[in-house]
């Protein structure tokens, strides 16, 4: 199911997955100069080393969301294995920024009902996304044509600010950065404002594509 869906105003989400990471400052910089908001999708293995980066985040108004402690397929993981990547993520956050995240996002968006099983008595959301432009393997033109395209009141934009250990994507995520400059500028054209994830009004939880 996708969750594009219309609202009064032009609001949709941005969201990035991975970080923080080295990369995430410069994304969060583009950001405060378009007034956008967004949802960080984090991964658990890379707080202790930014963890000055996800309270920024917080200041600036973003929303923070967990994605695993380590990029993990959950699908493969025992229940219990399953909560720990997930809950293990938040008390992290929460020792970093004070924040408990709420959200929450499947890595490769690889989830099923046993998945979000072991997860229902966590009191998380799934966060749905309705553009995947797979901006970490592509150049910044690509990405940035892909999304405006596509680009309407009430989409979920899921973009990459990290790059989980292991992965086989481009090495840097400055193809990301380059292209959400000009995602934003064509936003800031057509009046389409981006909040966080949470703040989508209309939400229809619990779907991801
Ligand atoms: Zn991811």
């Amino acid at each position: 199911m996708r969750s594009d869906r219309g609202t009064a105003k032009s609001i949709l989400a941005l969201t990035f997955d991975d970080g923080p990471s080295e990369w995430t400052p410069r994304i969060l910089d583009l950001l405060a100069e378009h007034h956008a908001r967004a949802t960080l999708f984090i991964l658990g293995d890379g707080i202790a080393a930014h963890e000055q980066i996800l309270k920024r985040a917080l200041a600036e108004g973003h929303e923070l969301g967990l994605h695993g402690w380590s990029h993990p397929h959950l699908t493969e993981l025992s229940d219990a294995e399953i909560r720990d990547e997930m809950l293990t993520t938040q008390k992290a956050i929460e020792r970093a920024t004070g924040i408990v995240a709420r959200v929450w996002r499947p890595p490769y968006f690889e989830v099923d009902e046993r998945v979000r099983q072991a997860l229902a008595g966590s009191d998380l959301v799934e966060a749905s996304c309705s553009i995947a432009p797979e901006d970490y393997h592509w150049p910044a033109a690509r990405t940035a044509t892909f999304v405006i395209e596509r680009l309407r009141p009430g989409a979920v934009v899921d973009l990459h600010d990290g790059r989980p250990a292991r992965s086989g994507s481009a090495e840097t995520r400055t193809a990301t950065i380059e292209a959400l400059d000009v995602i934003l500028c064509e936003m800031k054209r057509r009046k389409l404002q981006s909040v966080p994830f949470s703040q989508l009004p209309a939400l229809e939880f619990g779907t991801a594509t």
